[in-house]
């Protein structure tokens, strides 16, 4: 398939088959799903295996940051003043997910890497493969950890008050116990243009590809994300006594809430998805007897047409109004306002490109419904990801599932599309 070098160059399936199937072996629960938690054991057991399959497959030395990012450098570039092409995603997962979140990025970015150092292919890049830290959310109360640093999101003063809220162990001594250094934190720090490109391959997490059929996307943006903390209060009172129509009932409030934005989301036209969860409620004080006096939750608003967010707040902020006007009184507090991020057209295009060459495949791109790391590093530099398809749109959970097919098809091509950035770019 990848005719660049004069060599057809092509992943090896049965390899990168295996090495998802002994990758997932560790942090896996007797219920079948994986916990690799930031800075757990299963952590730090992956990091080692990623570290050891590294160096011993391609005799290199593996080097990890003040952030606790693993880095593996490609043996033969032969322009080292050019900045590097980056490959890779996380190793860690969410609690009982799944075997490709993460860690399926950062195999096929070793599937690549590994079939060019095979063949011997001479880059004018350097290339590096990374294993990011703490992309999920944690107990330590941060996500996208690595790549919050690498591009500058986060420093070490913001960090330094962060602690586990099981164990109380600080986020930074965490980071020292995974390798890195959180004294001398800034050395993780990338300036912009620092690289060429950074590559993403990761699982879709949606059921767009499934139902399309297709095996791989190209990402043109990453999500915007809105977030809301909101507490309604109505009065508690006795759920015998207090007739209907005397009754400030906080999580009726909360349930009509919730009916009308979704209806409301339902209802909005647009070629990009806009969605809204309530996915955390608290009622006070949660008693059968009595009538819900508080309410505490989070409202989750999210699509790539930043429009249609702000449509949907002022939405929102009218049925809060109406909540007011019948003596519930609203306390709203903005937790998350993160505007949709592009990845770099170039890539977009080089992969496109890949994509279209290919008679077999057809050409889809879409935005990424999820955060990612891709999104920090577009703060600084060019970035993209490409998508391979979940069958049944399901992650984040032990039936997340990818086929072999598919992720070979994505394999080839992130190889062509690293070949061709390669050539193309300065
Ligand atoms: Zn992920």
């Amino acid at each position: 398939m990848v005719k660049s070098n004069l060599i057809e160059l092509k992943i090896n399936k049965d390899r990168i088959k295996k090495n998802i199937e002994n990758l997932g072996q560790i942090g896996l629960s007797k219920q079948g799903g994986i916990n690799r938690s930031l800075a757990s054991k299963a952590d730090i057991e992956s990091r080692n295996w990623i570290k050891t399959y590294w160096q011993q497959n391609f005799n290199i030395s593996v080097t990890t940051d003040a952030a606790a990012n693993l880095w593996g450098e490609y043996p033969y570039s032969t322009n080292k003043s050019l900045k590097p092409l980056i490959i890779g995603s996380h190793n860690d997962s969410v609690p009982e997910g799944g075997k490709y979140d993460g860690a399926l990025g950062v195999l096929l970015a070793t599937e690549a890497f590994q079939t060019m150092v095979e063949k011997q292919i001479k880059l004018k890049h350097p290339l590096k493969l990374i294993s990011l830290t703490g992309e999920e959310p944690n107990p330590y109360q941060i996500s996208t950890l690595g790549s919050k640093i690498i591009s500058g999101v986060v420093d070490k003063k913001y960090l330094a008050k962060f602690k586990n809220i099981e164990t109380g162990e600080p986020l930074a001594t965490a980071i020292d116990r995974l390798g890195g250094n959180f004294k001398n934190l800034e050395s993780a720090r990338w300036l912009d243009n620092d690289f060429t490109a950074f590559i993403e391959c990761h699982i879709e997490q949606g059921r767009r590809l499934f139902d399309s059929g297709d095996p791989v996307a190209v990402v043109k943006k990453i999500t915007g994300i809105y977030r809301e903390l909101v507490v309604i209060d109505g009065e508690a009172n006795h759920a015998g006594t207090t007739d209907l129509f005397h009754r400030k009932d906080a999580l009726l409030s909360l349930s009509w809430l919730n009916v009308k934005l979704r209806e409301y989301l339902q209802s909005l036209e647009s070629n990009e998805p806009v969605v809204g969860t309530i996915g955390f409620a608290e009622i006070e004080p949660n008693a059968a007897n009595i009538i819900p006096g508080r309410v505490r939750f989070n409202v989750d608003l999210r699509s790539g047409d930043w429009g249609l967010v702000e449509e949907a707040i002022s939405y929102l902020g009218k049925l809060f109004t109406n909540l007011e006007k019948i003596g519930l009184k609203v306390t709203r507090n903005v937790i998350l306002n993160q505007k949709p991020v592009d990845l770099n057209a170039k890539i977009i295009q080089t992969f496109s490109n890949t994509i279209a060459a290919d008679s077999n495949l057809n050409l889809k791109v879409f935005t990424s419904m999820a955060g990612h790391d891709a999104a920090n590093m577009a703060h600084i530099g060019r970035s993209g990801m490409l998508f391979v398809k979940s069958i049944d749109g399901k992650s984040h959970c032990k039936e997340e599932y990818s086929k072999i097919e598919d992720i070979e098809v994505a394999g080839n091509v992130l190889l062509q599309t690293i070949l061709d950035l390669d050539r193309e770019l300065d």
